[in-house]
C-alpha cells in the first residue's frame, strides 16, 4: 500500500514538474521562433519596397533603351503603356529644365511640385535617388528619380499604399504596425491597424530591416501579449511525450524511494538505535579453570530478533567509516553491565576487538581514552585485541600506539596470531602483552604435529617476550590437554561457552566464583542456567 502511494506521488510530482518543464521549453521555443518570424517580416517589407523600386527603374531603362523615354507623342504613348502594365507604378514623367512631360496629364498628382521641392535621398547607384510624396488623397508614394543627363531626369511614381497590407500575420494584425522610412524618419509606407492599441509600454519589441541599395529602413512593432500569444497552442504530442516521460521518471523515482535502505544505512540506524550489542565469551585459565576474563564480541540484533554476524557487518562498518560507532556502542553498553562484576572481581579482564586500520588511525588513543571514561570501564582491566588477519602496515606506529595504550594501563593482545601477513614480527616488535592463538591452530593441535610445532613456537616467543598466551576456538577437551601440555595459559571456545549476553556471563562468573573454580555440565560446557545448589562441578577430563 505504502509502495503504491510512493509510486503514485512520484508519478504525480514528476508529471507536475515535467509538464511545467515542457511548457517552459515550448514557450521559450515559441518566443524565439516568433521573434525570428517578425525579424523576417521586417526584412520582407524592405525587400518588397526594393522590388517595387527595381520595377520602376527597369520600366524606365526599358523605355530608354527603346528610345521612347522622351517627350514625344510616341514616347508618351509608350510611357502610358508601361504605367498601365505595372500596378506599382502610378506615373512616369520626364523633367527637362523645369519643364515636365507626363503620361497622364489629367491625374491630380502634384508631381512637378513634389519632384522640385521634396528632399532627395541618393541610392547606392549614383544615378538613382528617391523622394517621398503623398497624393491628393493623402496616400504615401515614392518618387524614383533616374538622372538621364544634365538637367534631364525621368521620375517614376511608385505606389507604396498597399505594399505592406498583407505583411502582418492575421492573428497579430490588430496588435501590430509596420512602416518603412526613407532616410532617418520620412515615412514612405505604413500599415498600422494596431497603432491605437500599441501603447509604448506594451510594445514587446521593435524589429528592423534595412536596405543595402536604397536609404530605406523598416520597423515592425507588436504588442507584448499578442507577440507571446502567437503560435502558442502546444501540439498534443508534447503533452503526450510529457505524460509518458512522467510515468517513466515517476516510476524510476518511486522505485528508488521504495527501495530497501542499503546495508550501510541500516547499520548506521542500528548503531543509532542501539541494535549493536556486546556478547561476552568467557576466557578461562587452563591451569585453574577459573574465568579470568571475557571477550566482547559485537552482535547486531535486529528488531525482529534476527542476528547479523560480525563477519558480515564489521568489514562493512570499516569500509563505511562506522567502525568507531560500533566500538562506541560495544564499550558504552558493556560498561554498566560489567560494573558490579569488575568491582567484585579485581582480576577480571575485558578484551575487545579493533581493526588494524582503527588501531593505526589518527587520534585512536585519545578517542578510546574518552570512550572508556564515558563507559565507566576501568582501563587497568581492558585488553585491546588487534587482529593479525589484516596487514599491520606501519609497525613502527603500531608499536607507538601500543606503548601509549600501555601507558594508560590498557593492555594490547595480538588476535588471530599465526594467520597474519606479519609473521613473527608483530609478536616481537609490537610490545603486546598477550597472544591469542587462532582457532585454525587449535583445530589441528591434537592431530597434526606441524600445527603443534607452530603453537609451540608461538608459546616460546610469547614466553620470551613476557606475553600471556590464549587459545581461541577450543571445542574439544582433547585440545585442552594438548594446549596445556604445550604451555598455553588461557583458553576460550564453545567447549567452555559460546558468546552470551551480559546477564548470562555474570551468572557464569558468579557460579565460578562460588565454587572457586569453573563449574561445568556434562560435555564440558558451562551451564546457561544458574546452578541452584550441590557440589561444585568441574570440566570433565580437563585435568
Ligand atoms: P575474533 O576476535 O577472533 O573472535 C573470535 C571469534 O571466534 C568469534 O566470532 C567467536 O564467536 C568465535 N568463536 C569463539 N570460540 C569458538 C569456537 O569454539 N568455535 C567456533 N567455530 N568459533 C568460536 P564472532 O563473534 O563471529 O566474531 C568474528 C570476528 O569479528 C572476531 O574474531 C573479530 O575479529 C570480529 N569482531 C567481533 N566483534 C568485533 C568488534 O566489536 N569490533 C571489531 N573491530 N571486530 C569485531
Ligand atoms: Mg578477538
Ligand atoms: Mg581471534
Amino acid at each position: 500500500m505504502k509502495r503504491i502511494l510512493v509510486y503514485g506521488l512520484s508519478i504525480l510530482a514528476s508529471a507536475v514538474i515535467l509538464f511545467g518543464v515542457a511548457q517552459s521549453i515550448h514557450r521559450a521555443f515559441v518566443d524565439t521562433w516568433n521573434e525570428r518570424q517578425f525579424e523576417e517580416l521586417a526584412v520582407r517589407a524592405i525587400t518588397r519596397m526594393e522590388f517595387a523600386i527595381d520595377l520602376a527603374v527597369i520600366a524606365m531603362s526599358e523605355l530608354s533603351a527603346s528610345g521612347k523615354l522622351a517627350c514625344t507623342s510616341q514616347g508618351e504613348e509608350a510611357i502610358r503603356s508601361a504605367v498601365f502594365a505595372s500596378s506599382a507604378i502610378k506615373d512616369i514623367f520626364i523633367m527637362n529644365g523645369g519643364e515636365a512631360c507626363r503620361a497622364f496629364a489629367e491625374s491630380d498628382l502634384q508631381l512637378e511640385t513634389a519632384a522640385a521641392n521634396k528632399p532627395r535621398y541618393g541610392a547606392r547607384n549614383a544615378q538613382i535617388s528617391l523622394f517621398s510624396m503623398t497624393d491628393n488623397a493623402g496616400h504615401p508614394a515614392l518618387g524614383v528619380v533616374w538622372t538621364l543627363g544634365e538637367g534631364t531626369e525621368a521620375i517614376a511614381i511608385v505606389s507604396t499604399d498597399a505594399l505592406l497590407f498583407d505583411i502582418l500575420p492575421a492573428a497579430v494584425r490588430d496588435y501590430a504596425d509596420i512602416r518603412i522610412d526613407l532616410g532617418a524618419s520620412t515615412v514612405v509606407a505604413s500599415y498600422e491597424p494596431g497603432t491605437g492599441r500599441l501603447a509604448e509600454s506594451e510594445v514587446a519589441k521593435h524589429f528592423r530591416g534595412t536596405s543595402d541599395r536604397y536609404p530605406l529602413a523598416s520597423r515592425l512593432r507588436i504588442n507584448e501579449r499578442a507577440s507571446s500569444g502567437w503560435n502558442r497552442e502546444r501540439p498534443l504530442f508534447i503533452d503526450i511525450a510529457a505524460f509518458i516521460a512522467a510515468i517513466i521518471v515517476g516510476s524510476l523515482i518511486g522505485k528508488l524511494l521504495s527501495r530497501p535502505p542499503s546495508l550501510t544505512d541500516e547499520l548506521k540506524n542500528a548503531i543509532r538505535s542501539g541494535e549493536i550489542k556486546p556478547y561476552f565469551q568467557p576466557i578461562i585459565s587452563l591451569g585453574s579453570n577459573e574465568i579470568v576474563g571475557c571477550e566482547l564480541l559485537a552482535r547486531w540484533i535486529r528488531r525482529d530478533g534476527t542476528m547479523v554476524s560480525p563477519a558480515e557487518f564489521i568489514p562493512l562498518a570499516e569500509n563505511s567509516g562506522l567502525i568507531d560507532g560500533v566500538m562506541e556502542a560495544i564499550l558504552t553498553d558493556a560498561g554498566p553491565q560489567l560494573a558490579n562484576l569488575i568491582a567484585e572481581r579485581p582480576s577480571l579482564k575485558v578484551s575487545f576487538n579493533v581493526t588494524p586500520r582503527q588501531f593505526l588511525g589518527e587520534g585512536f588513543v585519545t578517542r578510546l581514552g574518552a570512550l572508556i571514561l564515558q563507559s565507566g570501564l576501568s582501563r587497568a582491566r581492558l585488553v585491546v585485541e588487534v587482529t593479525e588477519r589484516q596487514q599491520i602496515d606501519d609497525m613502527a606506529r603500531a608499536r607507538t600506539v601500543t606503548a601509549e595504550l600501555r601507558e594508560l594501563g590498557i593492555q594490547v593482545a595480538i588476535d588471530d596470531a599465526g594467520t597474519g601477513h606479519n609473521g613473527l614480527s608483530a609478536l616481537q616488535t609490537l610490545g603486546a602483552s598477550c597472544v591469542k592463538i587462532d582457532k585454525l591452530f587449535v583445530d589441528g593441535v591434537v592431530t597434526d604435529h606441524r600445527t603443534r610445532t607452530i603453537v609451540e613456537m608461538l608459546v616460546t616467543v610469547a614466553r620470551e617476550f613476557g606475553m600471556t598466551t590464549v587459545a581461541e576456538g577450543i571445542e574439544h577437551s582433547e585440545q585442552v590437554a594438548v594446549l596445556k601440555a604445550l604451555g598455553v595459559q588461557e583458553g576460550q571456545g564453545f567447549l567452555i561457552s559460546r558468546p552470551v549476553p551480559a546477564a548470562e556471563f555474570r551468572e557464569q562468573v558468579n557460579r565460578s566464583s562460588l565454587a572457586g573454580k569453573v563449574v561445568a555440565l556434562e560435555g564440558g560446557r558451562l551451564p546457561t542456567a544458574p546452578a541452584q545448589s550441590g557440589p561444585p562441578m568441574r570440566l570433565s577430563g580437563w585435568r
